[in-house]
C-alpha cells in the first residue's frame, strides 16, 4: 500500500492545474488517469490551438457566461484565478498566442504548448503520474487510521490520501476517454448530480433531408439566433453553418447550451435589416422583382439560402413578382421567415460531437472558495464534472484552470 497526501482522479485540464498548485505548495500529489495519454481535451481543443481564455472573463461580472443551477457560484474562483493569470502563466514558459474573437486567446502554435506547460509545471511540483491507470473502488477510512480515503487502482495498486480530488470531466467525446466516473464517485458520496446533457453541441432537424436542407450543406453567414422567453431568452450573434444532419457553427453551439428539448429556435439571417420595414417602404414606385429586391436589401444572404427559404415557406410562387404589386401581408410573412426563422430541433449530436456536458455535481454541495464537498470533508470536485457549463470562447478552461486552482490550493492549505 502507498500512500501520498493528494490524490487526483482525471489529468485533464482541471486536474493537472490542481496537481500542478498542491505539489508546488509542498503536497505529495499522485495524479491518475486511465487514458494512455494526458490532456487529450486541451490538445483536439480550438482546433488543435487551444482556445485557453477569454479575456472578457476579466472586464466584470464573470458569472454571465456560465450556466449552472446557480451560475454565481463560479465568481470567487475566477475572481481569484483569472484569463490574466493564466496569459502570465503562459508567457512565463514562452508560449506565444492572439486574440482571435471577442476575447478568445488561442496559442499560435498549437495545444500541445499548454500540456507541456501543465507537465513542467507538475514537474516543478514533483507530481507523480500514472497513465493507464483505472480506479476501481474507493473506500472512506476510519479517522484514527491516518489517512481518509482507500483507492484501489487497476496497475498501481492500493493508495491512501488524506485529499481526493475528481477531476474527470464530463461525458463528451467519448473516443477520447471521456467517462460518467466522476459522477459515480458524487453519488457513492451523497451528492446530487443535476440532469445531464450534451452541451455546445450541433442540433439536428427531423426532415432536414427531406426539406432539401442538406443540399445547403456548406453555407455558412452571420446571424442572430435565439431562444428561450422573457427573462430566460439568450440571444448569439455569431455565425452559423448548414450541415448534412442539421445546424452548426459557433451561433448554434452557443444557443444548444440554452435550448432545452421540445422548444424552438429562432435565426435571424439578416439581423442587420429591418426586412418588414425596407420591403414595405421600398416597394413604392419600384419596378424591381420581389426576389431582386431581398437580395439588394439583404446582400449577405447567399442566393441558395434566400431560394430555399423561399420554397419552404411557400413564397416561391411571389419571387418573380413585380415587388410594388406585393401585398403588404405577404411581404410581412416574408420577413418574419427570414428576421425571425422559427424552427424546432429534433434533437442534437450528442457527447460523439458535444464540446461540453451541461449539468453535472449540484453546485450547492461544493464550496465555492475551495470546491471541497460540503458532504464529504477532504472530497473536492473540479472543472467540467460540476454543475458549470461554459459559453463557447475559452470560458471552459478558464473555469477548469481557476477551480483546479482553487482545490490545490485548499489541499495544500491543510
Ligand atoms: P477533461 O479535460 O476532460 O479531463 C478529464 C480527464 O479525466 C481526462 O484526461 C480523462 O481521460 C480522465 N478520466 C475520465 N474518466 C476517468 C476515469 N474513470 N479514471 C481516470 N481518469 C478518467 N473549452 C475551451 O475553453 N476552449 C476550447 O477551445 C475548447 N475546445 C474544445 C474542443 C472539443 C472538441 C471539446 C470536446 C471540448 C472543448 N472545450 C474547450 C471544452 C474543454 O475541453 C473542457 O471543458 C475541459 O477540458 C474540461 O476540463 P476537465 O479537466 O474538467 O476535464
Amino acid at each position: 500500500m502507498s500512500q501520498t497526501h493528494t490524490l487526483i482522479i482525471g489529468a485533464g485540464a482541471a486536474g493537472m492545474m490542481a496537481a500542478a498548485v498542491a505539489g508546488q505548495r509542498g503536497a505529495s500529489v499522485l495524479l491518475i488517469d486511465h487514458s494512455s495519454k494526458i490532456g487529450e481535451k486541451i490538445r483536439i481543443s480550438g482546433g488543435g490551438r487551444c482556445n485557453f481564455t477569454n479575456v472578457a472573463l476579466d472586464g466584470g461580472d464573470a458569472s454571465k457566461y456560465f450556466i449552472s443551477q446557480n451560475p454565481r457560484f463560479v465568481r470567487p474562483a475566477l475572481a481569484h484565478y483569472t484569463a490574466k493569470d493564466f496569459v502570465q502563466l503562459l508567457k512565463m514558459h514562452r508560449v506565444t498566442f492572439h486574440e482571435k474573437h471577442k476575447g478568445q486567446l488561442f496559442c499560435d502554435d498549437s495545444a500541445n504548448d499548454v500540456i507541456d506547460v501543465l507537465r513542467a509545471e507538475c514537474a516543478a511540483g514533483k507530481v507523480e503520474w500514472r497513465t493507464n491507470c483505472a480506479v476501481k473502488n474507493i473506500r472512506l477510512l476510519n479517522e484514527d487510521s491516518g489517512a481518509r480515503f482507500e483507492v484501489d487502482t487497476s496497475t498501481a495498486g492500493v493508495w491512501r490520501c488524506q485529499n481526493l480530488i475528481i477531476a474527470t470531466g464530463g461525458l463528451s467525446v467519448p473516443a477520447i476517454g471521456a467517462t460518467g466516473f466522476g459522477y459515480e464517485v458524487a453519488r457513492q458520496f451523497g451528492h446530487t448530480v443535476t440532469e445531464l446533457s450534451p452541451g455546445l453541441v450541433p442540433l439536428t432537424f427531423g426532415n432536414w433531408a427531406q426539406d432539401g436542407w442538406n443540399a445547403l450543406a456548406g453555407v455558412a453567414l452571420p446571424v442572430r439566433v435565439s431562444a428561450g422567453e422573457g427573462k430566460k431568452a439568450m440571444a448569439f450573434d455569431e455565425d452559423f453553418l448548414i450541415s448534412h444532419k442539421g445546424l452548426t457553427g459557433p451561433a448554434i453551439l452557443q444557443i444548444s447550451n440554452y435550448w432545452q428539448q421540445g422548444e424552438s429556435i429562432r435565426v435571424n439571417l439578416c439581423p442587420d435589416v429591418d426586412l418588414e420595414k425596407a420591403l414595405r417602404q421600398g416597394k413604392v414606385g419600384s419596378r424591381m422583382q420581389l426576389d431582386t429586391a431581398l437580395t439588394q436589401l439583404a446582400p449577405n444572404l447567399p442566393k441558395r439560402l434566400l431560394q430555399h427559404s423561399f420554397e419552404q415557406a411557400a413564397f416561391a410562387p411571389y419571387a418573380k413578382h413585380k415587388w410594388a404589386d406585393v401585398s403588404d401581408k405577404v411581404l410581412r410573412e416574408l420577413a418574419a421567415s427570414l428576421n425571425a426563422w422559427t424552427l424546432k430541433p429534433s434533437g442534437t449530436e450528442g457527447y460523439k460531437k458535444a464540446e461540453v456536458t451541461r449539468g453535472g455535481v449540484a453546485v450547492k454541495e461544493i464550496n465555492n472558495q475551495t470546491m471541497e464537498s460540503r458532504l464529504q470533508k477532504g472530497l473536492y470536485f473540479i472543472g467540467e464534472v460540476m454543475d458549470v457549463t461554459g459559453w463557447l470562447g475559452g470560458y471552459n478552461f478558464q473555469w477548469a484552470w481557476a477551480s483546479g486552482m482553487a482545490a490545490g490550493m485548499a489541499v495544500s492549505d491543510k
